[in-house]
């Protein structure tokens, strides 16, 4: 289920320092230590899922609960009415570093696309 070598399973289970904006039994919520945005937050499930490829049905309340939590941030740091983006990179090619999980929650400036 968590994976000690992980550095966002130890971060879930409170070995590794975050700033937390947001606790429940299946996600975290805290800001990105490498901020590209005014407001950087990254959510993941306390459970180790290494990327969005290995998510399917039985994950639907999971995303469910990430989605709602990234909704209820987005309201606190005062980004939901400007908008905001919301993206999970895959693998190599996709710019995923840390694999573990994780949605960026990016806003407070207006953000470009495509994507570099
Ligand atoms: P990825 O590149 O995998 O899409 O995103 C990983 C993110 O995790 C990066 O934006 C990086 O700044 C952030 N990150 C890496 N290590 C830590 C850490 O120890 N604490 C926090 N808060 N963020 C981290
Ligand atoms: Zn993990």
């Amino acid at each position: 289920m968590s994976d000690a070598n992980c550095l966002f399973c130890r971060l879930a289970a409170g070995e590794i320092a975050a700033d937390r904006l947001h606790e429940d039994d299946e996600v975290v919520a805290f800001r990105d230590i490498n901020p590209q945005a005014p407001v950087h937050v990254l959510l993941i499930p306390r459970r180790h899922v290494a990327s969005a490829l290995d998510l399917g049905e039985s994950e639907g309340s999971l995303l469910g609960r990430l989605f709602g939590v990234a909704a209820e941030v987005a309201h606190r740091e005062g980004v939901a009415a400007n908008g905001f983006r919301l993206v999970t990179n895959i693998g190599q090619n996709g710019g995923q570093s840390v694999n573990h999980l994780h949605f960026h929650l990016l806003g407070g400036r207006r953000l470009s696309w495509p994507p570099g």
